[in-house]
């Protein structure tokens, strides 16, 4: 007898450890708000998990075709500041296909997946129940997250991060062409208008002038056009065994700064680390409390460094005083770009 594992969230770390559990045999209900495929905001560059862990997770087939991209450029107000190669190679996909192929991988599985259906919070404390729902909102946070895809633009490197005071963008290539461009401004309220034309309105009133002119001369995929308000810079992890017994794994269980790039690959990483002890907690070898603990204390291992390097490091992105230091240090070469990277991963 095998006790099913509920996970509440069908996104990246709900639909990876759903699949990680099914390939130990383990059954599996997710139950997803929404409906796939879908357009998210999310700058799908994928940079930090090892080969290994998407083996483990039996889904590094799904990322065969996807653009890898070893060089990115920083741009502050339309100057170059820094240009670098990428320590560890990154990947553009777009979550409209990655969310897509997962689900089909955990149907094919054998998992069960429902659609349109959510986790209700009476439920997060049961048994065998994981978390895997996103980032919680942060109603304090005046963050806005606006993301396109774009055909026909030819970017300058793999990667084109823009930073202003007001928020910043990155442009990363996704498939079959298309560049996907995902930004995260502070929230203007006389800014108003269809989703559409969001994201170039608020570039405009952030200064980036020519980088607009670029997107102009391009075919955006209005279907493509996303948004997300009250974006938490991040969020740090609870310290492990205090709390109600609730297992959370990705973004609900510590969400690192979206600059980093790296978000994704937590969400896969966690996972990987939740899925050997739910799977004994199924098959009666661990009490439930034990298996939620395990999976805290791994996850807290694993993030805690990063999760607090990006939350210093993200303010300082929309900071008055840091952000021009930064990209002063950045430019005269002093900004060690490659160790920070590295840390952030
Ligand atoms: C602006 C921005 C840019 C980013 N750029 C990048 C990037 O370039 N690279 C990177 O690696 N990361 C990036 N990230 C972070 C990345 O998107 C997340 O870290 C990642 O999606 C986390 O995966 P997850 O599975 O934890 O959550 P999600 O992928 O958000 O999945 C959560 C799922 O739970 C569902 N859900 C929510 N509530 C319920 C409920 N009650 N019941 C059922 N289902 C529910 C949602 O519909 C969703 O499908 C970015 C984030 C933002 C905001």
């Amino acid at each position: 007898m095998q006790r099913e594992i509920t996970i509440g969230g069908g996104g990246l770390s709900g639909l990876a450890l759903g699949i990680a559990l099914r390939h130990r045999d383990i059954p599996v209900l997710v139950l997803e708000a929404g409906t796939y495929p879908r357009h998210r905001v999310c700058g799908e560059f994928l940079c930090g998990i090892r080969e290994k862990i998407l083996t483990d997770l039996g889904i590094g087939d799904l990322l065969e075709n996807a653009p890898v991209l070893t060089e990115a450029i920083w741009f502050r107000n339309g100057r170059r500041v820094i240009q670098h190669d990428l320590p560890i190679p990154g990947r553009g996909i777009s979550r409209h296909r990655l969310d897509h192929e997962l689900a089909l991988r955990f149907r094919s599985l054998g998992g069960r997946l429902r659609e349109q259906e959510r986790l209700l919070p009476e439920r997060w404390a049961l048994p065998g129940t994981v978390l895997a729902l996103g980032r919680e909102p942060d109603p304090s946070s005046d963050l806005l997250g606006l993301k396109r895809h774009l055909r026909h633009l030819t970017l300058r490197a793999g990667l084109e991060m823009h930073c202003a005071p007001g928020g910043y963008i990155g442009l990363c290539p996704v498939e079959d062409g298309r560049v996907n461009a995902s930004a995260l401004f502070r929230l203007r309220p006389e800014i108003k208008g269809p989703r559409e034309e969001l994201q170039r309105q608020y570039l405009l009133a952030c200064g980036f002038q020519e980088l607009v002119e670029r997107m102009d001369q391009a075919s955006p995929d209005l279907d493509s056009c996303a948004a997300v308000s009250s974006v938490p810079q991040g969020r740090l992890p609870r310290r492990p065994g205090t709390g109600p017994q609730i297992c959370r794994i990705g973004d609900r269980f510590g969400m690192i700064g979206p600059f980093t790039g790296n978000g994704m690959s937590m969400a896969l990483e966690s996972a990987a680390l939740a899925a050997p002890a739910l799977a004994d907690y199924s098959r009666g070898a661990l009490e439930w409390e034990q298996a939620v603990r395990t999976v805290e204390r791994l996850q807290a291992r694993q993030f805690s460094k990063r999760l607090i390097l990006s939350a210093a490091l993200h303010r300082s992105l929309f900071h008055p005083v840091a952000l021009p230091l930064l990209t002063a240090l950045g430019s005269s070469g002093l900004l060690p770009m490659r160790f920070l990277f590295r840390q952030l991963r």
